[in-house]
């Protein structure tokens, strides 16, 4: 087996033999024409039908990568217009007297050069989409077809380097993955294959062409290819390349569609993320929002407490990329399970049930104030909701309501900008908030289930303790119950209720939740297309299967 690494352009898994792909080579005559003036007609020819074809490639790009993508075929298009561009080609046929695959050649090579040339790595890059249409009109004065190098069996392409045109003229079906010697992350031909859901590895300097033929696996994740791979390799990276595709085809099936059941019932499926860096997969599996920023997240990558300016960018960042879906930001739980060196807190017998989470921020004023001013400073970018956790009575509450006012207004009297409508939630996640949570409702615009906690306290199961495993029990009817409880107080007093723990992935409930009239659920990014695809098949008009 060899390993060769790469950058990779998507992270995905290519499975299948490898197909050497050559560009056609053009041999050029150099010599004198006698007759500029059919030369000129010849290239005028060209041009036109290069137009056309950049047209049609517009159209397939459009359908298989989207519009965006499919910008650099008009800009070909756009070229092929240029007086400049189109001048220093015919000044090379009238004034040289050179063949019109020949000025065609020498006339774009120029203008590549002057884009090679500029500081602007946008403006370099260019370069090559110019060489690719100064290409595409030569193989059509030279009579090339450049089409027929893909092979008939479905394959990695292996090549130096790949011209936008080539890429999307290649025929999808046979293509599984891309790996070129050349190429910068930045090229179109990296964009559409980006857009096209390519696995795609560039800068592979140890191409070779030997590999014509051989087995191998493109590993998009870990920026490798492995050629001839062992059979246990090969063994898992299929496991891994099939949950892939299935992920890929539910995204094709679902994406854009309502999670909404048959008989009309529509829930929200967010995401829960740990930071600006998750963003990405919530777009990437369409969430419709995220229900639980866990924030600790912030505090835990960061070497030392982190300001208020700090954890406002990072706030902001979320929230402005994923406008105007709404963002619900957890204040800080840490403690128990999450410890931090700077935080300096005591060694305790019962951390789950010790100082954390709200406790501390109630406590330790100046640091939950930092925090809420972030937040409300990062509300005027987006739709932000922010939620208390581990909450067991209305003095917590209201407390943190008092002072998240207190930070409004200092942030006003301070000429900030805030947002006037953040909605305010708390996790219910102890006994104590689910049955109170008729009286907590009173102060909130919704609750979040934290099952992962509210399971641990009501079975008094350490969630850290392996060995309890056997004892524990998910679908535990007193934590059924409570959840049942939590969403009907909720509802009587106009709060929304969701469920942000584990258990609102769990597939298996996803109908019993909806029955139990659940407003939203908020699981990993993977989870919200699987879960989609349950909710629109559940008819709660009818009863409730066994
Ligand atoms: C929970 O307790 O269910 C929850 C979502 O919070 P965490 O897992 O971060 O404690
Ligand atoms: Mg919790």
């Amino acid at each position: 087996m060899q390993v060769v690494t790469g950058i990779s352009i998507l992270n995905g898994i290519a499975i299948g033999r490898i197909r050497i792909y050559k560009a056609p080579e053009f041999k050029i005559n150099e010599n004198i024409v006698d007759d500029p003036d059919l030369e000129l007609e010849r290239f005028e020819q060209a041009r036109v039908k290069v137009q056309n074809q950049q047209q049609v490639l517009y159209e397939k790009a459009v359908k298989s990568a989207g519009e965006e993508s499919a910008g650099i075929f008009q800009f070909h298009m756009d070229m092929l217009d240029d007086d400049d561009l189109l001048d220093a080609v015919k000044s090379i046929i009238e004034e040289q007297h050179h063949s019109a695959e020949y000025a065609a050649q020498h006339g774009f090579d120029n203008v590549a050069q002057m884009f090679r040339d500029m500081d602007d790595p946008y403006f370099k890059a260019r370069s090559a989409d110019v060489i690719d249409v100064g290409n595409s009109v030569v193989s059509v004065l030279l009579g090339l077809d450049a089409d027929s190098l893909q092979g008939t069996e479905p394959s990695i392409l292996v090549a130096d380097d790949l011209a936008p045109s080539e890429t999307v003229r290649l025929d999808k079906s046979l293509l599984l993955g891309l790996i070129t010697k050349e190429g910068s992350s930045t090229s179109h031909t990296a964009i559409l294959a980006r857009s096209m859901n390519l696995p795609t590895l560039i800068q592979c300097k140890d191409v070779s062409d030997d590999w014509d033929g051989k087995l191998a696996i493109l590993d998009g994740y870990n920026s490798c290819a492995y050629i001839e791979p062992t059979k246990d390799l090969l063994d898992s990276l299929t496991k891994k390349r099939n949950e892939d595709l299935s992920q890929k085809a539910l995204l094709q099936e679902l994406k854009g569609k309502s999670s909404t059941t048959l008989d009309g019932k529509t829930v929200r499926l967010f995401a829960n993320i740990g930071g600006p860096e998750d963003v990405g997969s919530v777009q990437m599996n369409d969430a419709e929002g995220v229900g639980l920023f866990r924030s600790e997240f912030v505090y835990l990558n960061s070497p030392d407490d982190p300001s208020e300016d700090a954890q406002f960018d990072a706030y902001k960042r979320v929230l402005e990329t994923l406008a105007p879906k709404l963002v619900i930001i957890r204040t800080c739980d840490i403690g128990a399970d999450k410890t931090i060196d700077y935080m300096h807190l005591d060694k305790e017998d019962n951390p789950a049930l010790g100082y954390r989470a709200i406790r501390i921020c109630l406590t330790r004023k100046d640091f939950f104030k930092r925090q809420l001013r972030a937040l409300l400073r990062a509300s005027a970018y987006g739709n932000l909701g922010i939620m208390f956790p581990m909450i067991i009575s209305q003095r917590e509450l209201r407390e943190c309501r008092e002072i998240l006012e207190e930070c409004r207004s200092e942030l006003i009297a301070e000429g900030k900008a805030v947002a006037d409508n953040i909605q305010i939630g708390i996790m219910v996640e102890t006994p104590a908030a689910a049955i109170c949570a008729d009286t907590l409702a009173e102060d909130v615009d919704f609750f979040s289930l934290g099952t992962n906690d509210l399971t641990q306290y009501t079975l008094a199961i350490d969630r850290q303790n392996a060995k309890l495993e056997p004892f524990s029990d998910t679908h535990h009817p007193a934590v059924l119950k409570e959840i049942q409880m939590t969403i009907e107080a909720g509802h009587r007093h106009g709060c929304w209720v969701g469920i942000c723990g584990e258990l609102g992935a769990d597939p298996t409930l996803t109908e019993t939740f909806l029955r139990m009239g659940v407003d939203e659920l908020s699981v990993n990014a993977r989870s919200i297309l699987p879960l989609r695809k349950i909710i629109r098949s559940v008819d709660l008009s009818k009863p409730e299967e066994e």
